[in-house]
């Protein structure tokens, strides 16, 4: 394993993402001895940092990432906030664990937007909700199923008839669609550089700084390349490489995702997707698409998973544009301007990696593919426990986040292999 990601492929957001809300970047440069050390800047780093601050506003912090601002996998994301467990097909737990999902969701809904709100950051925030959609028998079912629940909750949604299907999102393929109202959609690398400049000075944050080494003791002893630094605490927000550091290699797994996004549209396509200028819509399938509208006159395409390694980018685009034109046939053109690969850490059982890991050493992990809020949500109350901060809320978190066990290679490969092919050759029966 590799102590970070070097991605093949660059973020198309981040490519387009505005110069004046970009964070200052510099890499590390000498040693340092501090009392918090964090590694990793995406979602869950800016939100452990943020909330160490507040918390202990006299110390220094010191954030690190490997990659340069948003290159990681929170400027890679689809920029989807669902703010509620319980309206997504793939709900883990059941009771009190799937409303304990759903808690840890809004409590980040409402922290980000405190923090978007208060420090004015440009990220293109949309409080429109979003559809879900199905193309298959298979994702019909799915659907159903979800209507059912959200019957019995009586939350609102509103189903979209074949012309409002053509009207509102122009998708030739999709023969089922519903529009729930919880959720947010953003520029996701706008949002991460946002949280990153904003942060407090005593944050001092270095990219392009890979972290290759951990010495435990007291202090521990962080690596980068040549310099050290020593801190009282160790916190690690790294995502999918954290088995680097020893922690949780049995209890998550890497699967990587990928998207396409188009040049600027002229009016007569964008016209072929939806009267609306942006929109949002997720797969009822397990494994479909995710797209979007945007308002920056793009289109944006989410589609297809890997194990354990990136594809190489021709395969990506390929992949990416066969799948796009299938869907969206009546697009004259189904080039992508951008298209990149982004890193998940997946637990068996949904649930994060959180809490202490050793003496002075921390970590958070596995967003299970969708972590923006639930990450900063997450980052703000693995602070509080280290600072001693209780609340329901983490006594709830301490008590479900407990990944199930992961057999080693190649029984592992063999498990996941065999579950995509499962969930793939479903898809096709029910196509
Ligand atoms: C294509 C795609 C679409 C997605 N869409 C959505 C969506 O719509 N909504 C949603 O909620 N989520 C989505 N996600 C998931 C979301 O991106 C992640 O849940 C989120 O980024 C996880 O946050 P994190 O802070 O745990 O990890 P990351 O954002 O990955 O941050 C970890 C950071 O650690 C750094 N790092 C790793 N190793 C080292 C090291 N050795 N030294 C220093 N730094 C290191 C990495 O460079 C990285 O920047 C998507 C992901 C992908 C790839």
């Amino acid at each position: 394993m590799q102590a970070y990601t070097p991605y093949a492929t660059a973020s198309g957001w981040n490519q387009i993402a505005k110069a004046s809300g970009r964070c200052h970047e510099k890499k590390l440069s000498g040693n340092l001895r501090i009392k918090f050390a964090i590694v990793g800047a995406g979602f869950a780093g800016a939100a452990v940092a943020r909330r160490l601050c507040e918390l202990y506003p006299d110390d220094e912090i010191v954030l690190l990432d490997a990659l340069s601002a948003a290159e990681g996998s929170a400027g890679r994301s689809s920029g989807f906030m669902l703010d509620r467990a319980d309206a997504k097909i793939d709900v883990r737990g059941a009771g009190p664990e799937s409303d304990w999902h759903t808690d840890i969701l809004q409590a980040g809904r409402e922290w980000l937007e405190h923090i978007v709100s208060s420090h004015h950051i440009r990220c293109d925030w949309r409080d429109i909700g979003h559809y879900k959609t199905s193309t298959t028998a298979l994702g019909a079912k799915e659907l159903d199923a979800l209507l059912a629940k959200l019957d019995a909750k009586g939350m609102p949604y509103r189903q979209l008839s074949s012309d409002d299907i053509r009207t509102e999102l122009g998708a030739a393929q999709c023969t089922n669609a519903v529009w729930f109202p919880n959720c947010v959609l953003i520029q996701p690398a706008e949002l991460i550089h946002g949280l990153l400049a904003t942060l407090p000075a005593q944050v001092k944050l270095y990219t392009g700084s890979p972290v290759d080494r951990l010495d435990r003791g007291a202090p521990h002893t962080l690596s980068v390349g040549q310099n050290q630094i020593q801190a009282d605490t160790v916190i690690f927000c790294n995502n999918v490489t954290l088995p680097f550091f020893g922690y949780g290699k049995y209890r998550q797994i890497t699967v990587y995702t990928y998207a396409g996004m188009t040049p600027e549209l002229p009016a007569e396509e964008l016209d072929k997707l939806g009267q609306a200028s942006d929109w949002g819509a997720t797969p009822a399938e397990r494994l479909g698409a995710t797209t979007r509208k945007l308002n920056s006159r793009r289109f944006l395409f989410r589609a297809g998973f890997s194990y354990k390694k990136e594809l190489v980018p021709g395969d990506i685009n390929a992949a990416l544009r066969d799948q796009y034109a299938k869907k969206y046939p009546q697009m004259k053109s189904h080039q992508f301007e951008y298209t990149w690969g982004g890193a998940l850490s997946m637990t068996r059982n949904g649930v994060p990696i959180f809490g202490k890991m050793s003496e002075n050493i921390y970590a958070l992990s596995a967003c299970n593919a969708s972590g923006i809020l639930k990450m900063t949500a997450l980052g703000k109350l693995l602070a509080e426990e280290i600072a001693g901060v209780g609340s329901r809320l983490l006594a709830d978190t301490e008590r479900y986040s407990k990944p199930l066990w992961i057999p080693p290679e190649p029984i592992r490969s063999l498990a996941v292999n065999y579950n995509f092919s499962k969930l793939k050759r479903k898809m096709r029966e029910e196509a």
